[in-house]
């Protein structure tokens, strides 16, 4: 079995047209997680005996399941997303032994859709980081280069579809998280409109930006999750009743006339191979027919304090029920009997890491009184010019485009002691989310170093399709998710 091309689309084809076995995918997949070298760390959990019962039930009942469009599919989930009765730690020590009596609104859509789950994947403690080097199960390393982040903090869920251990998964994106690290491994990653897909089931990080979204090979393939995972659910007060769009109907597509807003001053001092596969990349979208347009985002330079405002603020409300007596773990000492406020604090001090106490610290001095105003309440204020920004700008674009990314990946170890230039290194994906819009990342090309780069494409609300198209006809001309990292990898 030739482990370059198992996309979705050809999965699917395969196992209905009883060339292949579910079993055999599923093996196939499993034998890939087990034994690819060099060691990625790219999962928390690997669901062998579950995952190999379900394949085996695709087999023996192929008419029942023919026309789900995730038909004997393998499929990661993020560590942050409940699946019943198995480890969901959000890679955080204070979740250790923790399993959730029921399965997230989209792990059970992926299962009803004939999705084959086969594991937890690594990332940042409760999605907090941009590297995957904040988890409690140790680091992510990039397929590309092992010595590099695979970014995050979806790190795992990257790095596993990048390396073909799994052809898709799903991850949340506060901020980034789908996005950053899909650039940084060569995949498709796609934030949906906030209220698009469900949050049921997802460990909370911050409320009004969280959102769950595809991570896979090709642009097709993202469509085809994102379809199964998207609509309303009664479980999420948050999630919208619109209709779900139809996203087999779009590809292939075309552009012609589509109108692509660039913001030229935000990209001023980026790394210059990002700048030359970004402009390679609108050369590429004005050949089929997209028309450029320059646009103004004057407050997006206040994206990422903003952002670091905000984040934190809801994370340290969202991670208070962590006290020891609900979930996980407890500090096991002296300290648990003789005092409940010590119980609470021992626990807390040794189950989060310490990028986690340091935005909960942040954040509760940030909703501090006396404080308050001056820091959240003003981050709300211009995040509402932000947003009015981005309003302004789609009057006259259909999409914007930018880098995903300002830099390529960075060492592990480069950024872990400088949080700020690991901060500053979200400006390109932080306003997508506190503004609700769509974005999606889709490769773009490689640097010197063969370090893969992105085009982030954003789009009107709950305008997926548009944001799809471009990136389909994008791909068509530039298919970079053929390469792939093997040269390292066997
Ligand atoms: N990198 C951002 C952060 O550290 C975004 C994380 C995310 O999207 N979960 O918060």
């Amino acid at each position: 079995m030739n482990d370059r091309d198992w996309t979705i689309a050809r999965l699917r084809a395969a196992i209905v047209a009883k060339e292949v076995k579910a079993i055999d995918i599923c093996d196939h997949f499993l034998n890939r997680i087990r034994t690819s070298k060099p060691e990625l760390n790219a999962f928390t959990a690997v669901f062998e005996e579950t995952a190999r019962a379900r394949a085996e039930e695709i087999d023996r009942q192929p008419n029942t399941w023919r026309d789900q469009p995730l038909l004997g599919v393998p499929i990661a989930v993020k560590d942050v997303i409940c699946t019943r009765g198995t480890n969901t730690t959000g890679a955080s020590r204070i979740l250790s032994g923790f399993r959730p009596p029921y399965d997230a609104t989209v792990v059970k859509r992926l299962q009803d859709a004939g999705a084959v789950i086969v594991g937890k994947t690594n990332c940042d403690e409760f999605a907090m980081g941009s590297s995957t080097e904040h988890s409690a199960y140790g680091p992510t390393h990039n397929p590309w280069s092992v010595a590099h982040t695979p970014g995050g903090s979806s790190g795992g869920s990257a790095a596993a579809v990048s390396a073909r251990l799994c052809p898709a998964s799903v991850a949340s994106d506060t901020g980034g998280s789908i996005r950053q690290p899909a650039a940084f491994c060569g995949v498709v990653g796609l934030k949906p409109t906030y209220g698009r897909v469900s949050r049921y089931g997802l460990l909370a990080f911050a409320s009004s930006l969280d959102q769950i979204g595809p991570m896979t090979l090709t642009v097709a393939d993202a469509a085809t999750v994102f379809q199964v995972i998207a609509g309303n659910d009664s479980f999420d007060a948050t999630s919208v009743s619109l209709e779900v769009p139809d996203t087999e109907s779009i590809f292939p597509g075309e552009i012609a006339g589509v109108r692509i807003g660039v913001p030229r001053p935000v990209l001023e001092g980026i790394n210059d191979e990002v700048r030359q596969a970004f402009d390679i990349a609108l050369e590429t979208l004005v050949q089929r027919g997209g028309i450029l347009v320059d646009i103004q985002l004057p407050h997006i330079e206040y994206a990422v304090p903003v952002y670091y405002l905000v984040a934190p603020a809801e994370a340290s409300s969202n991670l208070a029920r962590y006290d020891g007596v609900r979930y996980g773990f407890r500090a096991a000492s002296k300290h648990d009997q003789a005092d409940l406020q010590k119980m609470y604090e021992r626990t807390r001090y040794e189950g989060f890491g310490p990028e986690v106490k340091r935005r909960i610290m942040l954040g509760t001095y940030a909703l501090s009184a006396g404080y308050y105003d001056a820091y959240y309440l003003k981050a709300q204020r211009i995040r509402s010019l932000i947003k009015t920004d981005y309003e302004q700008a789609f009057q006259s674009v259909d999409a914007i485009a930018m880098p995903t990314t300002p830099e390529p990946a960075f060492q592990i170890g480069e950024h872990i002691n400088d949080p700020l230039a690991m901060y500053l290194g979200d400006i390109f994906t932080v306003s997508a989310n506190l503004t609700g819009l769509p974005a999606l990342s889709v490769p773009a090309g490689f640097t010197s170093t063969r370090l893969p780069l992105g085009l982030q494409l954003m789009g009107r609300p709950f305008d997926e399709v548009t944001l799809l198209r471009i990136a389909e006809v994008y791909e068509r001309e530039s298919p970079w998710w053929q390469e792939h990292p093997f040269k390292q990898m066997s």
